[in-house]
């Protein structure tokens, strides 16, 4: 089997790619004992998941790949985007980076949203990115339990309930992770 690393220290997002990832033998940093931080200094998705598997890249010289995803509200000019981690400060809250939302989005008719993800896939021979979208609209409320972040918030389109609300399962048909990890799978897929 292949062996391909995910350059991550969540073990969510691990579990997700290695269920349907069959035929690589999928590892993350957690897996290598490599728990450094690389900071994400980029202004965009793109650099960023480039930034993280390069420098993966460079340690271990093994086919990596590595994500970047965020929030991006139409009414605020894609913000919070890039900085959807720490919209409401280094902490990186969820609860308060909700309730910021809400507040930038108070008397805002145009609640137009959508998730984005960008992975970056590096091998000897190749630098790739992949993108996954998934639109929808940002609610008046807090709604639901499920899932992290902005979930509460991000009713995607075609549902009438957030993210928090709908299982677990509909949430990773249509996510945009789920979306980028696909397109990555079936690059993988193709050159083998
Ligand atoms: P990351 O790059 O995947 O770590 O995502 C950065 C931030 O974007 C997270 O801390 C969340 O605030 C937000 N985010 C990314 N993906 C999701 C999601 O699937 N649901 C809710 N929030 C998300």
């Amino acid at each position: 089997m292949r062996k391909l690393i995910f350059a991550t220290l969540n073990q969510n997002k691990v579990q997700e790619v290695k269920a349907v990832f069959d035929g690589f033998s999928v590892v993350s940093l957690a897996d290598l004992d490599f728990h450094q931080d690389i900071a994400e200094t980029e202004d965009t998705f793109v650099g960023n998941a480039l930034l993280k598997a390069r420098h993966i890249f460079e340690v271990f010289k093994t086919p990596v790949f590595a994500d970047d995803s965020g929030l991006e509200v139409l009414a605020l000019d894609g913000a919070p985007g890039v900085y959807s981690a720490r919209y409401a400060g280094e902490e990186k809250n969820h609860a308060k980076n909700n309730a910021k939302l809400l507040d930038a989005l108070a008397n805002e008719p145009n609640r137009l949203a959508q998730f984005r993800t960008v992975i970056a896939y590096i091998d000897a021979k190749t630098e790739l990115t992949f993108e996954g979208i998934v639109k929808g609209t940002i609610a008046q409320q807090l709604s639901g339990s499920g899932g992290f972040g902005y979930d509460p918030l991000f009713i995607p389109k075609g549902y009438n309930k957030t993210f928090g609300e709908l299982d677990n399962e509909v949430k990773l048909r249509l996510s945009h992770r789920s979306r980028a990890i696909a397109k990555l799978h079936d690059y993988l897929n193709s050159i083998t």
